[in-house]
């Protein structure tokens, strides 16, 4: 019973952090805004509700958090060692989630781009993250992933 509890305070706090103008997100947004690329943030009833859409480069970028979103190869995105089962399962929700909404958007004609937090810890990483977002608007390849 207490792991249930446990299980549920915790879901509770992650639909919290899911629908806010989250840290990350508002690194790159900034670090974009000085490249003069002019976006919309967390917009409603858009498909998949991407974190930040480029309209004019119908592009849509997701910010995704390391652990969340399980960053392969990343040291933020371990795995924890209790209720191992009931984190595989939120972990697998979650990619499956991801990856359906990239389809999607991608399906109505939007280019979409993922962004890991680890890629915005600083400055100066959030920089160079949203320099290789711009160069990359300018080419007509799909890149699925930035700075991996
Ligand atoms: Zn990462």
């Amino acid at each position: 019973m207490t792991d249930f509890l446990t299980k549920r305070a915790r879901s509770r706090r992650m639909a919290r952090i899911r629908g806010q103008d989250t840290g990350p997100e508002k690194v790159l947004r900034k670090e974009l805004h000085k490249l003069g690329l002019r976006f919309r943030k967390n917009v409603a009833g858009m498909e998949g509700t991407p974190d930040i859409l480029l309209p004019r480069h119908r592009t849509a970028i997701f910010v995704h958090g390391c652990f969340w979103h399980r960053h392969e190869g990343c040291r933020i995105a371990s795995t924890p060692r209790s209720n191992v089962r009931f984190w595989r399962e939120k972990f697998e929700r979650n990619i499956a989630r991801d990856k359906r909404k990239s389809r999607r958007l991608r399906s109505l004609g939007w280019r979409v781009f993922t962004v890991w937090e680890c890629r915005l810890t600083t400055t100066d990483k959030a920089a160079r993250t949203a320099a290789t977002i711009a160069r990359r608007l300018r080419l007509p390849c799909e890149p699925r992933k930035i700075a991996d």
